[in-house]
């Protein structure tokens, strides 16, 4: 749920690299596509400002040779992914992300390069950058061949979709009689939001099972603050607390409105039963 600045390579460039050493009899082939893997970005581009996604489905159909389509789905995985292959320089450029850490999830470091839409099922879009999101290999595998059927399907696209400006991620400290306290998150879409916009982002927490990453994040957070927040008294920890919900957010980079760091500090702050004793619980 980060956002990434647009990749500056294009298509064309991405393309002709990485046909650049393919056999003559491959290459002939790959360089009539050449205009068609262009226009397929050209077309990618126009639906992911719009936010729609899944009104490509004419995209899939392109190429309709079946040896057209291997060859481009080849192209990115013979010649634009391993170390010795000529695009393989791009490769690492378009996964090179601040902090390394993935936009899907916000948490795990980031490890490969996500088709936004399937290659299998999207040939033309293989190799085009912006249909290359860098993730970690979990989100990658989560979202395998998924294509949205509508609007609000679509999980987000983080060169295009940007959550930064306002909170959509919230935990919640439920305390359970005879258990350990639950740490749960949820999705709130802030006041006003556009309701594709609060479909999708609910889409993408699922699709990435989020909740279930955060959480036994979260219970281990509590955990490493344990001993800090014994150390002081109840005013101390709410101020504490404070204090690191604020390092989250003044640090986009690092973390940002809707890191799990500063829902989890955010709630905690404010449950009473947590600051006068609760959290040795955790
Ligand atoms: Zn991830």
């Amino acid at each position: 749920m980060r956002s990434l600045p647009l990749p500056s390579l294009s298509a064309r460039v991405v393309f002709q690299t990485c046909i650049s050493k393919a056999l003559p009899r491959h290459k002939r082939r790959l360089v009539a596509l050449e205009q068609a893997v262009v226009d397929a970005a050209d077309q990618f581009e126009a639906a992911a400002c719009a936010a729609a996604l899944h009104t490509l489905k004419d995209l899939a159909k392109k190429p309709v040779d079946e040896v057209d389509r291997t060859q481009l789905t080849n192209t990115y995985t013979n010649r634009l992914v391993p170390d010795r292959a000529p695009g393989n320089a791009l490769y690492n450029a378009l996964k090179r992300v601040r902090h390394k850490i993935c936009p899907l999830c916000g948490h795990r470091d980031v490890s490969t390069l996500d088709h936004q839409l399937p290659k299998m099922k999207y040939p033309l879009l293989a190799v085009v950058p912006i249909n290359l999101v860098p993730a970690c290999g979990i989100c990658n595998g989560l979202k395998g061949e998924y294509v949205p059927e509508t609007a609000s399907e679509q999980t987000l696209h983080p060169y295009y979709d940007d959550l930064a400006d306002q909170q959509w991620l919230f935990a919640r400290l439920r305390w359970v009689a005879n258990r350990p306290p639950e740490v749960t998150y949820f999705i709130r879409p802030p006041e006003g939001a556009d309701s594709v916009l609060a479909a999708r982002v609910i889409r993408h927490f699922q699709m990435f099972s989020l909740a279930e990453l955060y959480g036994p994040n979260a219970v281990r957070e509590m955990s490493n603050i344990r001993g800090i927040l014994r150390g002081i008294n109840v005013e101390g920890r709410h101020k504490y607390l404070l204090i690191a919900e604020k390092s989250v957010l003044m640090d986009k980079d690092a973390g940002g409105q809707n890191h799990w760091k500063r829902s989890l500090f955010q709630t905690l702050a404010g449950d009473s039963r947590y600051l006068t004793g609760g959290f040795d619980q955790f």
